[in-house]
């Protein structure tokens, strides 16, 4: 199966943090790592406070249904030592499944895709980079959706 995973940091080293996740992504058993975006800078949403986001978008071909690539997203986060404590606060790592497949779920754990990656220059700018091809279920094909995204929300690093 293939999958699209968004990665994003702003504490304790970002760069150093993608790279790991990276790692350990490429490490799990039933995951091949095929792509990896260039690295972006972005702000925090909504003026949230704290340091400038680091992002990046992944492509896999996993064995793994979407339920257990969760699981493994969120093993590399509390690996990593990600702490919960406002949403969309600062964090080590932030691993979000944009896409699975074709699937569409819509379930509490999980909703691919991910409902707000069209709105979101950090994730559209390095999908779009690594993937022009790609369809998003419902919403259409990558090459028309990134004409609405303001490319300058993020820069490449
Ligand atoms: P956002 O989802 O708006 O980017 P966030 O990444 O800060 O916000 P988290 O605190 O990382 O949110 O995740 C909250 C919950 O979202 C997770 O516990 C997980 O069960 C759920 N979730 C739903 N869909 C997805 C998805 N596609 N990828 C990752 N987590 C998801
Ligand atoms: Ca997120
Ligand atoms: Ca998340």
């Amino acid at each position: 199966m293939l999958a699209y995973i968004g990665l994003g940091s702003n504490l304790q080293n970002p760069r150093l943090q993608i790279e790991n996740a990276l790692r350990s992504l490429r490490d799990s058993d039933g995951i091949e790592l095929l792509m990896v975006s260039s690295l972006y800078e972005s702000k925090p949403l909504l003026d949230m406070p704290g340091p400038n986001y680091v992002n990046a978008v992944c492509k896999i071909n996993t064995n793994l249904n979407a339920i257990d690539l969760l699981e493994i997203c969120q093993f590399i986060e509390n690996n990593q030592k990600r702490v919960r404590k406002v949403k969309w606060g600062s964090r080590t790592i932030d691993l979000d499944i944009l896409l699975y497949e074709q699937q569409i779920i819509s379930s509490d754990r999980l909703s691919i895709p991910h409902p707000e990656m069209i709105d979101r220059a950090f994730v559209m700018v390095p999908l779009h980079e690594i993937d022009k091809e790609i369809n998003v279920p419902l919403l259409g094909p990558v090459k028309k959706l990134i004409d609405r995204i303001n490319k300058l929300d993020v820069k490449k690093i």
